[in-house]
């Protein structure tokens, strides 16, 4: 076992906007969860330095005992450390621009994980992710690598394929999220206070179960809210959840109502809207002003903003900074490796029998036990019709992009694109595909 009387913590992607949020968390959670090292590892020195320095001067305001760095040196940031929590974005948000507004041009899905989009992410994903999981390994070899930076789906297949003995963790947010919700549909707090089955990919699932904590069984309500509203309404405001608040998430809880619609027997994950009602999804998309757009208006400007004041005054006192309370998971995750709790999460796993009637190989988003050893997964049973011819096409997108990668091969993502079911045909795949690889040549392979 890896108990220890404190751990070390590399953030990967320290620059990202959900940094000062996630460190903040740690110190709050330090009773659970002692941290005494935080390292914020980035291979963009200039945009990190913002984000760094305004946490250094928090940190002696309010932490003074932390040890705590910054570097776009591999070897100081992954020597000594326990855990390497990862949130990078390859490309940041100006290649998330052109993800979102190429597809959208060609009348099909333009998102940050679905579809083209997400498959182009994929491509610039996969290899910073297997970078840094290398580092880590090298420089800790016991160290564990949570990894929450998408397109998590693929990332997850691509660490399955090249590297599959490594510890690394993929696990995603919104399913959490979601529980939020169907607690306060249920009157409950959070999360927390269910028991829930669950199957699917990442971004691609549905609950089949929930429970409370007692043993009583919420899906009835959980569906009459669902069918009425989708996820609206149940949206808590707790701190650290404004990210899930902005315009285009409120049209996605409420479209889920048309989702859960298909197939009134599970509650399905809001990300299935993009391959359920693609031609809903581009008619309500500004092709002009995306997401990436809204984020960079939005919270960019406001982050950043906030640590330049900081680091201008000095003093990181009434800056607003706060610990990310959605962000407790990746604790309660951290704690479970660590300190062999055997709680139960949502993650992205190699199915090997999980889902029986679906493919071994794939990376099934199921509940597993997670203790010092590893995690162990929770049998789901067999899938219905509906839900198996989804994942049968949605898993091979997956796959077949991640083999593009391997092998450098544009016939396997042009066929990639073409299975996904956001686009309508091979014609159109192939004009979205070259248009994306014309502005990837600096992050993806060759394709030949
Ligand atoms: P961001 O652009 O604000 O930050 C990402 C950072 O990663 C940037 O500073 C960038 O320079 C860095 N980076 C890029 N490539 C790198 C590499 N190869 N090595 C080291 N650093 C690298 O992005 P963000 O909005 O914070 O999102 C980060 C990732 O986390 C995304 O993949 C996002 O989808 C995922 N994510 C975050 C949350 C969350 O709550 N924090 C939830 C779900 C998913």
């Amino acid at each position: 076992t890896m108990a220890k009387s404190s751990y070390a913590v590399t953030i990967a992607g320290g620059g990202s906007t959900f940094t000062p949020g996630i460190a903040l968390m740690l110190l709050k959670e330090h009773d659970r969860f002692p941290v005494d090292k935080v390292v914020f590892y980035d291979n963009d020195a200039e945009r990190q330095e913002i984000v760094a320095k305004a946490c250094e001067i928090y940190f002696k305001e309010n932490a003074p005992e932390l040890d705590f760095s910054y570097t776009t040196d591999p070897e100081e940031a992954f020597t000594g450390i326990d855990f390497v929590l990862a949130h990078i974005r390859v490309g940041k948000y100006a290649m998330r621009e052109l993800d979102e507004k190429i597809p959208l041009k060609y009348g099909c899905v333009g998102q940050e994980t679905c579809g083209a989009g997400g498959i182009a992410y994929g491509m610039r994903s996969i290899g910073g992710v297997i970078e840094i999981l290398d580092y880590m390994e090298k420089y800790s070899p016991d160290a564990w690598m949570l990894n929450y930076s998408n397109p998590a789906a693929i990332v997850a297949e691509a660490c399955r394929v090249l590297r599959p003995d490594s510890k690394i963790i993929n696990i995603c947010d919104m399913p959490i999220d979601l529980m939020d919700k169907m607690a306060v549909m249920c009157g409950l707090k959070d999360h927390r206070d269910l028991q829930y089955s669950y199957y699917g990919l990442n971004h691609y699932g549905w609950f089949t179960k929930i429970f409370d904590k007692q043993g009583n069984d919420l899906m009835p309500q959980i569906k009459k809210h669902m069918a009425k509203n989708g996820y609206l309404d149940g949206i808590s405001h707790e701190e650290g959840q404004e990210q899930h608040i902005d315009e285009s998430w409120i049209h996605t809880f409420g479209k889920a109502k048309d989702v859960y619609a298909i197939d009134p027997e599970t509650i399905p994950n809001t990300y299935l809207k993009y391959y359920t009602y693609p031609d809903y999804v581009v008619e309500t998309s500004n092709p002009n002003y995306t997401r990436a757009n809204e984020v960079m208006d939005g919270r960019e400007k406001r982050v950043f903003g906030a640590c330049r004041k900081v680091i201008e005054s000095g003093t990181a006192e009434g800056a607003g900074f706060e610990a990310d309370a959605h962000a407790t998971y990746i604790v309660d995750l951290a704690c479970a490796l660590a300190e062999n709790t055997g709680e139960r999460f949502l993650l992205i796993v190699p199915n090997d029998g999980a889902v029986s009637n679906f493919d071994e190989t794939a990376m099934v988003e199921v509940p597993c036990i997670v203790g010092s050893n590893g995690y162990e997964k929770i049998c789901q049973g067999k899938v219905p019709q509906w839900q198996k011819g989804m994942l049968e096409q949605q898993v091979s997108v997956e796959k077949l992009v991640v083999q593009a990668w391997v092998e450098g091969s544009y016939q396997k993502l042009w066929q990639a694109l073409t299975l996904s079911a956001t686009i309508p045909s091979a014609k159109v795949a192939k004009q979205i595909l070259d248009d994306l690889i014309e502005v990837n040549k600096d992050y993806w392979p060759e394709l030949k």
